[in-house]
């Protein structure tokens, strides 16, 4: 892999921020480091770009150690969340920033500046001054400065979190088809899930210093490998449930027993596991209570009341309170508010954390 971070570790004021965080990032990947704010991404970015040490790790690329390399040699764009364009100058000078820094000569810089600026739709503003344009405008000019000089690896600290909800999912898709079209490896650093979503090859997923999971979006959506990766995501479908036979897989959940699949060993008989339901999953099947199959059917039946149905592209999103938990599923059929219904998950879907 190009980008090789190993067992960065890095504190402040004797707090531990960065506990031996390691990932790897492939040529023409975009990654998307996600965690709650705080949680020292920014930080990591810095440490990879050469502005701060770590206390102990290394980033190596193609296989060479960074560590006495200062920043500008490193051939890295980082593009900081507040974009930290130079206000006095125009939109042009702006962008042409780094190329001059490599001396390049006057014609070679013009023509580079200009076909950023056509990349990101801006050709026409290049006489601007970067204080008379929006937030959106700005957030392009700051990506067409950082791609600019070419760099190896393009990082971005959170490039869409000044922007209203609105703008964002724009941005996004002209974001993403650039990024393809630079063919570069990306860092981007987000505390947005859906934002992560929408762009990652990868998920990186940091909490309290040390890296809980990582994996293609949809394996992570699919399998959260713990509580916080499900919570983070806005999985909130956790039953807790007690073990009836460890060698059997049988576990005892809402008055059914449920046959666990294959996923993490289970504690002894009466531990407690939590399990996680998925809102939308194939076999799931919502009945309203009259028409409910019989209660001996294997797996798992949950009863409860419809609390709000929310119609969403296509399908209906539902809130279903039962006597002890709000679960969230997704049905094609339509269900009102006060509905009684049974819930049939099936096992074989039910996973530990
Ligand atoms: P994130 O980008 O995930 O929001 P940061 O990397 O910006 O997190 O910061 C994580 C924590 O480290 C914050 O609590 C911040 O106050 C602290 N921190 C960051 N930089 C410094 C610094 N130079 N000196 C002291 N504390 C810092
Ligand atoms: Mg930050």
């Amino acid at each position: 892999m190009p980008l090789d971070v190993r067992k960065i570790y890095k504190s402040y004021d004797n707090a531990p921020l960065l506990k031996g965080v390691s990932f790897s990032v492939d040529s023409g990947e975009t990654v998307c480091l996600l965690g709650r704010s705080g949680s020292g991404k920014s930080t990591l970015l810095r440490i990879i770009a050469g502005l701060e040490q770590p206390e102990s790790g290394t980033v190596l690329w193609d296989g060479v150690d960074l560590l006495n390399t200062p920043v500008h040699e490193r051939g890295f764009s980082l593009m900081f969340q507040d974009y930290a364009l130079f206000p006095h100058r125009s939109v042009e000078q702006n962008v042409a920033f780094g190329l001059r820094m490599q001396n390049l000569p006057a014609d070679t810089i013009h023509s580079r500046t200009m076909e950023m600026l056509e990349l990101v739709h801006m050709a026409d503003f290049a006489r601007r001054r970067v204080t008379d344009l929006s937030g959106g405008e700005q957030q392009r000019i700051a990506l067409a400065r950082a791609l600019a000089p070419r760099p190896k690896l393009l990082m971005l600290d959170e490039p869409l979190g000044a922007l209203d909800r609105t703008l964002k999912q724009s941005l996004l898709d002209e974001l993403r088809r650039i990024i393809r079209k630079a063919n570069i490896p990306v860092i981007y650093v987000t505390h947005d899930q859906e934002e992560a979503f929408s762009i990652a090859d990868r998920l990186i997923m940091l909490n309290a210093g040390e890296i809980e999971q990582i994996g293609a979006p949809e394996d992570v959506y699919r399998h959260p490998g713990s509580l916080w990766v499900a919570g983070f995501l806005g999985l909130g479908n956790v039953l807790s449930g007690s073990v009836v036979s460890p060698s059997n897989r049988t576990v005892s959940v809402s008055g059914c027993i449920v046959n666990m699949p294959e996923c993490k060993p289970l504690p002894e008989a009466g531990g407690r596991v939590n399990l996680l339901l998925l809102p939308d999953v194939p076999g799931l099947k919502i009945h309203r209570e009259c028409d409910a199959p019989d209660p001996g059917q294997p797996g798992l039946n949950l009863h409860g009341t419809v609390s709000e149905s929310v119609f969403l592209e296509g399908k209906y999103r539902l809130t279903v309170q039962t006597n002890t938990h709000t679960l969230q599923f997704v049905s094609q059929a339509r269900f009102n508010s006060g509905d009684k219904v049974t819930i049939h998950y099936p096992s074989e879907e039910v996973q530990c954390l």
